[in-house]
């Protein structure tokens, strides 16, 4: 089970980079959506290589270029607050100079919890791309549901379930292999 999704998830990564976007604009121009959901995904894969949890997160920029990439490292760091989000967030601010990120796109493989969505509400965010629903720590669609609060005082556009399957797989895999 764990090969076959690996050797999936490794079948679509042969296609990242400049050839998916290259058939975008060959359907629908040059301004066409692009996900960034499969560099998430690989960090989530390289989480899981570390016996990290795994969660995998992108920042990019208005312009489309991707300003950072962070899998969790709680175990390696030994902080409970290194989630993926977290930490791409805090590499996107490092790259640009700034303590917050107006017009940025964030994509992580998970439901972010209350925290990583309070620092993603924080960082001025503009949209929020997710994968897989977290019905037991998600703190955007369920729980706290934090951006729905009087007293967040920003709100990211939210879309969830872009690529779920592959990210609710990794999960399954990694925790099944510690039970
Ligand atoms: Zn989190």
């Amino acid at each position: 089970m764990a090969a076959s999704y690996s050797k999936a998830l490794a079948l679509g990564s042969v296609s990242k980079g400049g050839s998916p976007r290259l058939a975008a604009r060959g359907i629908s121009g040059s301004m066409s959506f692009r996900s960034h959901m499969h560099e998430a995904l690989s960090e989530a894969r390289a989480a899981a290589s570390r016996g990290e949890v795994p969660v995998g997160a992108v920042v990019v920029g208005p312009d489309g270029a991707v300003l950072a990439t962070a899998g969790n490292r709680t175990r390696e760091l030994n902080d409970p607050t290194a989630h993926a989000e977290v930490l791409a967030i805090r590499a996107a601010c490092a790259a640009l100079g700034a303590e917050r990120l107006p017009g940025c796109d964030l994509y992580v493989t998970l439901e972010p919890c209350p925290m990583c969505a309070a620092a993603i509400s924080f960082a001025r965010i503009a949209r929020l791309y997710y994968g897989a629903a977290d019905p037991k720590s998600g703190g955007v669609a369920q729980g706290p549901r934090l951006y729905s609060h009087a007293q967040c005082h920003h709100a990211p556009e939210v879309y969830d379930g872009i690529n779920a399957a592959p990210s609710e797989a990794l999960l399954r895999d990694f925790f099944r292999e510690r039970r």
